[in-house]
């Protein structure tokens, strides 16, 4: 990890001091919160059709999926009520009558 550099000098060496960064060639300090005000983009799921889905919306599965691991099979029509945004490829946490729990991907889904 490196410090941000001197806001008043430019100097490459400042060091951290508590809460503040610290700049030794001119004595500045200031507060790291600045620094850490950054935050994250929010990440947005689409559905299959450009629509923003949200956790807690009933989906609809527009292809038969294979479910990974076993020879179920969700049939497309079947729909997926509460689901949850999640990280990675399958990015919709969901739980589906007769299978359990599962991942989907959202361009495999459409908002209903
Ligand atoms: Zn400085």
């Amino acid at each position: 990890m490196s410090n941000p550099p001197c806001s008043k000098c430019g100097s490459q060496f400042t060091y951290e001091d508590g809460a503040q960064y610290v700049c030794p060639e001119c004595a500045h300090e200031w507060p790291q919160a600045t620094a850490a005000e950054h935050t994250e983009p929010v990440r947005v799921v689409r559905d299959s059709k450009g629509t923003e889905l949200r956790d807690g919306d009933t989906v609809s599965v527009i292809k038969d999926l294979k479910v990974k691991g076993s020879s179920l099979v969700v049939k497309v029509g079947t729909k997926v009520k509460n689901i949850r945004l999640a990280e990675g490829d399958h990015d919709i946490d969901c739980r589906i009558d007769g299978i359990g729990a599962m991942g989907l991907k959202s361009e495999f889904v459409k908002k209903v």
